[in-house]
């Protein structure tokens, strides 16, 4: 049977992670995928050189994975329509903002009998509400979609250090490609790896609302700075009342997704524990919370093009929340987006949750 062609869809710190992990397995496993995988690379140019000749010749990203050697069946490509010629499975990692721009892009190029993973984590929030971003690659590429989320930081995933994480997703009824359709056993030999296991499932929903939902708490903990005095008891009071308020959401709009995963998958609890122990997210917080700087200037400073999505989250949830008349069943979510968009005093955060929680 013909082998499944693989393409990854971005190369920042968590796409090029994920395509050395797929680049793996494709070439290990030469029965079920072709062996070079495609890396769609948003072209740069680093000092002098460009980003894709780098990694095709020096089998490094050396701006977002820098000291991570990639496998030589990994091709960086800087044309999005090449990379998915002939494809049949995509896995889409770029920070959320610019997936409307490549799907509209990729709007005509891509079969319908192409599968794929969203390994991102947010929401698209439009005229239709807020949505999963694997609906919204399958409503405007045709394309049934799943989602990969977990407890897992790159860096830690790319040095091969243990983790584990969740793949969901829906195998649908109507495949009229050649051969065989994706199922849970080929999205497992794609991801799992002797240092990264993955548990397959079906809830869809309920791990991109945990891996969206997430950075919002860790951006909470920004409001734990040193000054303030409060330590390992405000960040576990604000985990606490953040997941909670992440199960509140889903089952406000995912009625679909199942409580369980929040408790017992890596995509739920465990993200919440790592993501604010050392994501990104808490780097930018705690940078903003010492240094008195705005978000985005500290996103600039710490991250070097990479991309802290907590703070698009934020908005995004809370435009949401606003236009339904939700806003007071998320007392920490509006707390924060006080916060960080309109300069509310952090050392006010547990009066705004209670003021906020007499309203319930
Ligand atoms: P990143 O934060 O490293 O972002 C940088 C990437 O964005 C680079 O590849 C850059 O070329 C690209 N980029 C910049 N401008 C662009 C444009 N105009 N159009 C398209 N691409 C552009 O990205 P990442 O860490 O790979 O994150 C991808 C997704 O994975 C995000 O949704 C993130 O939340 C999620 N995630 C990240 C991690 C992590 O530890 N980094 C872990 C799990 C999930
Ligand atoms: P940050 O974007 O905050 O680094 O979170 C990474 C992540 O999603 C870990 O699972």
């Amino acid at each position: 049977e013909k082998p499944f062609k693989v393409t990854v869809i971005g190369s920042g710190n968590w796409g090029t992670t994920i395509a050395k992990v797929v680049a793996e397995n494709c070439k290990g496993y030469p029965e079920v995928f072709a062996p070079i995988v495609q890396m769609w690379v948003f072209e740069e140019e680093i000092n002098g050189e460009k980003l894709t000749e780098i990694i095709n010749t020096r089998h490094q990203n050396v701006k977002y994975l820098p000291g991570i050697t990639l496998p030589d069946n990994l091709v960086a490509n800087p044309d999005l329509i090449d990379s998915v010629k002939d494809v049949d499975i995509i896995v889409f990692n770029i920070p959320h903002q610019f997936l409307p721009r490549i799907c509209s892009q990729l709007k005509g190029h891509v079969d319908s009998h192409v599968r794929a993973i969203s390994c991102l984590k947010g929401f698209e929030v439009g005229a239709k509400g807020v949505q999963l971003l694997s609906s919204y690659i399958t409503e405007e590429l045709g394309i049934q979609c799943g989602a990969l989320s977990g407890a897992n930081i790159a860096t830690e995933v790319a040095q091969e250090h243990w983790s584990e994480t969740t793949v969901a997703y829906h195998i649908p009824k109507d495949f009229r490609g050649e051969g065989k359709d994706v199922d849970h056993k080929v999205l497992k030999a794609l991801f799992h790896r002797p240092y990264f296991h993955v548990s397959v499932i079906e809830d869809v929903a309920g791990i991109s609302i945990c891996g969206a939902l997430k950075k919002r708490c860790c951006l909470r903990l920004w409001f734990r700075p040193k000054g303030l005095g409060w330590g390992n008891n405000a960040s576990a009071a604000i985990q606490r009342v953040g997941l909670g308020e992440i199960i509140r959401f889903g089952q406000m709009f995912f009625p679909e997704s199942r409580e369980e995963t929040y408790y017992q998958e890596s995509a739920g609890v465990a993200d919440l524990i790592t993501t604010c122990a050392g994501g990104r997210n808490v780097k930018v917080a705690r940078l903003m919370a010492t240094s008195g700087k705005d978000a985005w200037e500290c996103e600039k400073e710490l991250l070097n093009g990479q991309s802290a999505q907590g703070l698009i989250t934020c908005k995004e949830v809370h435009e949401w929340l606003e236009t339904c008349g939700s806003v007071e069943d998320f007392p920490l979510f509006e707390a924060v987006y006080q916060i960080v968009y309109n300069n509310y005093p952090m050392k006010n955060l547990p009066d705004m949750i209670e003021e906020l929680d007499l309203h319930e």
